[in-house]
């Protein structure tokens, strides 16, 4: 069974109000189909423009049916996305290995808020020769420091469409109070409030 949802470029956001209905439809068991300038599209692998790229993902995400697959997809694109988001707009702005928050500071400078957390301890996850962190933390990806905080950057939950339509409040939760956590142990607890979307 099929339904084929029209998209138009002036309207691209068409797929997010009838995300409700959509997700009814491949509940029943129904492949969802955009078409967008005269091109059926079934996933995101035909296309990769910025345009329709966000659109088609939620809808790979609406075509799988596989529970725990769909919690990676999920997952795996708002990483993405909000690792694209602090390297695009350079919100950390590493100098040095040196983050602009604590570049502005005048006494205990570290490279970063991985480097002292919250119990002022460096991270266990935090590579220090490599300067990355070794697990993938959707909790931390979420986080802005007060300093960013106070210059507006803030990332909410439903602020990025793969969490806000593909998640419930209580899997929204989690995303938000996981922090040092890696992708596997917070899908598994995705995977416990689980309910069809
Ligand atoms: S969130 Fe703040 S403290 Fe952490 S790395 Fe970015 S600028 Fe530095
Ligand atoms: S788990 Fe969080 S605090 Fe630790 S290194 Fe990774 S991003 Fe930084």
């Amino acid at each position: 069974m099929k339904k084929i949802i029209p998209i138009q470029k002036e309207n691209i956001n068409v797929l997010y109000k009838k995300m409700w209905l959509l997700k009814f439809y491949a509940k029943l068991g129904f492949k969802i189909y955009i078409n967008y300038e005269n091109q059926l599209f079934e996933n995101s692998k035909k296309r990769h423009d910025k345009e329709i790229d966000e659109v088609l993902k939620n809808l790979d995400i609406l075509n799988t049916r596989k529970k725990r697959e769909k919690y990676n997809l999920i997952y795996d694109y708002a990483c993405f996305y909000l690792d694209n988001e602090f390297q695009n707009k350079k919100l950390c702005d590493f100098k040095k290995d040196i983050c602009i928050c604590n570049r502005e500071k005048d006494k205990n400078i570290v490279s970063s808020c991985c480097v002292r957390n919250t119990n002022n301890q460096p991270c266990k996850y935090f590579d220090n020769n490599q300067k990355i962190c070794t697990i993938k933390c959707i909790t931390c990806k979420l986080y802005t420091c007060p300093y960013l905080r106070a210059k507006g950057v803030q990332y909410q939950v439903n602020s990025i469409s793969y969490l806000k339509y593909h998640l419930s409040f209580r899997q929204k939760l989690i995303c938000c109070n996981r922090f040092f956590k890696d992708k596997e142990e917070i899908i598994d607890e995705f995977m416990k409030f689980y309910k069809l979307p």
